[in-house]
């Protein structure tokens, strides 16, 4: 027998796996990382249940009336944009059958330059992407205004003919009305592993056990901190309002999202959307003037020809709705099985002194526990993509994502990465 070789990332095999015996399937969170992860998983014959602290799917962050289906290249070969071009190649597909339906509209997203440094970054992307046209080509100003409707004043654009924008929520819903899953309303407060029965058991806030599940999933944002479990996971929450705004005889007729400092949607009954804030240390779903007026300022940074289309919308007409997003320190979605911290720790303590070290010790995971959260601005592009990785990973295919890219994704790598910086 030939001896094990060390390996430098021996973490993200799994050491212990429990084998699965049931197809029962609890997720937390009715999403878009929810709603995504158990369509997926039902698709593939397991009895899947979503638990959601709300009587309908997609009332947090998931819950505007609008979400672009965003890309976000670059000129470098960054793990970042590398996911995000298979997850917005995934997403176009998989949000095909709703945008034929006549949820939201398949129309394409267009991106202008906010500054000198993406002014240049864009040619540099559109080298990079030359020989995939289908999904993002170079608009020159002469054509600009014919391809998005309205007189843009950018000298260039970046054109993403296969995107468009769809309403979250109702997609959420649409996922589990059509995949018939059961959404059961409870606010999760713990989960406990018993060994006797092989299966998780959460409890609510009155510790009164909610399902009993031998496999579950945590799609609940930023309140993935809220478990033991997965409380270790360095996520941020941050505000965002949206601006809904009357549409001008101008400015209806723009044809395609139009994305810069901002978003804006093309009208739809009348509105459209544009978003959205960032505030780190805001907590409140109060709409606030302030940012609405940042919304429209957004829209002027974004381009000159854009703004005098949509004039100056009175305050009264302003509508919008603010949640929270979940980000992560490296930008990257969170997507696979929960790490056993405390057994890491101590199988990878070496690694604090020596970050280095080949090692043979495979990873130690909680069994069948996984979690789907940290989309930051783009849930609608990752969700798909991170769904259909974690369903294919617990029915034991393989999935059609490079082992870099999964990794890149791995509820692991924070642990690491800490250990190796002598930081935990
Ligand atoms: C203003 C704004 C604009 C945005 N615009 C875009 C956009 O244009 N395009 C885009 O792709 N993304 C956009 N995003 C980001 C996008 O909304 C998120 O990435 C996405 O909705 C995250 O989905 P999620 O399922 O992970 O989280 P959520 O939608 O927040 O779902 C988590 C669910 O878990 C439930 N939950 C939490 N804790 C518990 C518990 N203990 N027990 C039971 N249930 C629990 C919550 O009730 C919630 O329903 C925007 C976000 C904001 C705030």
């Amino acid at each position: 027998m030939s001896k094990p070789q060390p390996s430098t990332t021996p973490w993200y095999k799994t050491g212990n796996p429990v084998p699965r015996t049931r197809k029962t399937v609890a997720v937390i969170g009715a999403g878009i990382s929810g709603c995504t992860v158990a369509a997926a998983l039902k698709k593939r014959g397991f009895e899947v249940t979503v638990i959601d602290r709300h009587d309908h799917a997609g009332a947090e962050a998931s819950g505007n009336p609008e979400g672009i289906v965003y890309p976000k290249l670059s000129p470098r070969d960054d793990l970042l944009p590398r996911v995000n071009l298979a997850a917005i190649q995934f997403a176009s597909d998989y949000y095909k059958p709703f945008w034929d339906s006549g949820l939201g509209r398949h129309c394409g997203v267009l991106v202008v330059p906010e500054n000198d440094k993406a002014r240049s970054d864009f040619k540099l992307i559109s080298q990079r992407y030359a020989d995939q046209t289908e999904m993002v080509e170079t608009i020159a100003h002469e054509q600009l205004e014919a391809l998005s409707g309205v007189p843009l004043k950018a000298e260039s654009a970046l054109h993403f003919p296969k995107l468009g924008w769809l309403p979250p929520q109702l997609i959420c819903k649409q996922l589990l009305e059509l995949n018939n899953i059961p959404l059961v309303q409870a606010n999760i407060q713990s989960l406990e592993y018993s060994d006797k029965q092989r299966d998780w058991q959460l409890r609510d806030v009155d510790q009164q056990l909610v399902i009993e599940s031998e496999t579950v999933i945590i799609a609940s944002a930023f309140d993935c901190k809220k478990f033991s479990q997965t409380a270790y996971l360095p996520l941020r929450k941050i505000r965002g309002q949206i601006t809904q705004m009357p549409c001008t005889a101008e400015s209806s007729k723009m044809k395609m999202v139009i994305c810069g400092e901002c978003y804006i949607t093309p009208a739809e009954n009348g509105l459209h959307g544009c978003g959205a804030t960032y505030n780190k240390d805001l907590f409140t779903t109060e709409l606030r003037d302030i940012d609405h007026q940042t919304n429209l300022a957004q829209i002027a940074a974004t381009d000159a020809g854009l703004a005098a289309v949509l004039g100056q919308p009175s305050k009264e007409s302003l509508t919008g709705r603010a949640n929270f997003r979940c980000t992560t320190s490296d930008y990257l979605p969170i997507a696979g099985p929960v790490p056993d911290r405390a057994a890491m720790l101590e199988d990878y303590a070496i690694l604090r002194r020596d970050a280095k070290m080949p090692m043979t010790t495979p990873g130690a995971y909680l069994p069948n526990l996984y979690v789907n959260c940290g989309m930051g601005s783009r849930g609608l592009s990752y969700a798909p993509l991170t769904a259909e990785l974690l369903a294919a990973k617990i029915a034991g295919e393989t999935p059609a994502l490079s082992e870099e890219l999964c990794q890149a994704m791995h509820p692991v790598r924070f642990l690491i990465r800490d250990l190796k910086r002598n930081r935990i």
